[in-house]
């Protein structure tokens, strides 16, 4: 038995996507010329799949921060805090997380993902119970994977099946309840109905903790995300979100209208035994939340661009997965058409997600479209006419699939 035997079925599915091409999942950009363009060989290509949703990485503002904290402070910072200390970088875009919000608590993570995973796994501990939507992201299920907790799957986006389950379980004894969705779903970019689930968890004395990756920035007055958007901002637990998408940088942060939220600092294991984000990165992510703050339009143009993508994608009989937001995914037939238009989309110079299963909701196959305030309105007429010849040569691309799959 050879140690790679058990990965033997996955090779085959990626051979298969591969022999259509480009390999979907290790596309290499030679260089990133601007939000929206980026260079392979000397071929642009228009960015339409980044999670850049405002755009930020390139402006300057950004950019000079970054630089002025790597000067400052050195390329990295060898060490987790508790081990090493913190940084001024961290502690002030903390304080600045929380002051944005109005939360009480603000803790700054390496990662989203390691946001997820250190504060789920130790929020809920064996006594305890969590409830998570059924098409939660990989990094809460691994979350709730590391916790003591027993995890129960509420169905999708549903308060009514939550509350069925919170009745089924009942008094927890010495225990709470954590229930953890998502805002913007990253896959399909539906909404999640907050201030439902808000109800259903105070009238169970449940505690609610929403990852907002997907939301934080582009919805809200201020940016802070659905939970602000539907005006229940202040009776959310937990607000986890992500530097990688909005805040153009790397690096996750947990808020918490609960002061004690401050304690599990000593308590997370992927926040204490790991590295802290660099100074460039946690200096670059406080210069976007200042955007943020100062820069409504920046939301105002991506919804704009949203809906004039959505509308024309519609138009063209696309079939697609959720109302207008800065996420829209085309739902395809099969894994082979997707993967067999995705290249044929990089041919054309339009770069998006693939997205097939197993990392799917519903085992769906999926060109995902990620939009940036970045975008122009000439931009998304760009992506709406290469959208609009694939439709006119979709026999040559399905064709192009068939014979993939008759060569296996
Ligand atoms: N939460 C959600 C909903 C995500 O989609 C992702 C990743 N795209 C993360 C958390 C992790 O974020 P990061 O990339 O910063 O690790």
């Amino acid at each position: 038995m050879g140690i790679f035997d058990k990965f033997s079925t996955l090779k085959s599915r990626v051979d298969l996507v591969e022999k259509l091409g480009v390999d979907p999942f290790g596309v290499k950009f030679d260089r990133i010329l601007n939000a929206t363009r980026g260079l392979i060989g000397n071929k642009e290509i228009i960015l339409a799949g980044t999670n850049n949703y405002l755009g930020l990485t390139f402006d300057q503002d950004c950019i000079d921060a970054s630089i002025k904290a790597t000067r400052k402070h050195g390329t990295g910072t060898t060490g987790s805090r508790i081990a090493n200390g913190s940084y001024d970088e961290h502690v002030d875009l903390e304080n600045a997380l929380a002051k944005h919000s109005g939360m009480e608590s603000a803790i700054v993570f390496s990662t989203g993902y390691q946001t997820n995973l250190a504060a789920i796994s130790t929020l809920a501990g064996p006594k305890d119970v969590l409830f998570i939507d059924a098409d939660s992201q990989a990094c809460i299920i691994d979350g709730c994977r590391l916790s003591a907790a027993p995890t129960i799957r509420f169905r999708h986006n549903s308060p009514a099946d939550l509350e069925k389950r919170l009745i089924r379980q009942g008094e927890i004894e010495g225990g709470i309840a954590l229930v953890v969705i998502e805002g913007m779903y990253s896959m399909f970019g539906d909404k999640a109905p907050i201030k439902e689930f808000v109800e259903v968890c105070e009238r169970h004395g449940a505690f609610l903790y929403i990852d907002e990756a997907h939301s934080f920035g582009i919805y809200g007055p201020t940016g802070c995300g659905l939970a602000e958007e539907e005006g229940v901002l202040d009776r959310v637990d937990f607000i986890s979100g992500t530097f990688s998408k909005s805040l153009a940088s790397i690096g996750g942060f947990c808020l918490s209208r609960h002061k004690d939220f401050e304690i599990t600092r000593k308590a997370m294991r992927a926040y204490m035994f790991t590295a802290s984000p660099t100074p460039s990165n946690v200096a670059a992510a406080r210069a976007a939340l200042d955007k943020i703050a100062d820069k409504p339009e920046l939301r105002e143009n991506l919804q704009a661009r949203a809906e004039q993508l959505h509308a024309g994608l519609t138009a063209l009989g696309f079939d697609l997965c959720a109302p207008p937001s800065p996420i829209i995914a085309i739902r395809r037939p099969n894994e082979m058409i997707a993967a067999s238009e995705w290249n044929w989309l990089m041919e054309k110079g339009i770069y998006v997600n693939l997205a097939i299963p197993p990392g799917t909701p519903q085992s769906s196959s999926l060109l995902r479209i990620s939009l940036s305030a970045a975008h122009t309105i000439e931009d998304i007429d760009l992506i709406l006419s290469g959208f609009a010849q694939l439709r006119q040569e979709s026999e040559l691309v399905m064709a192009r699939a068939q014979d993939a799959l008759a060569a296996q």
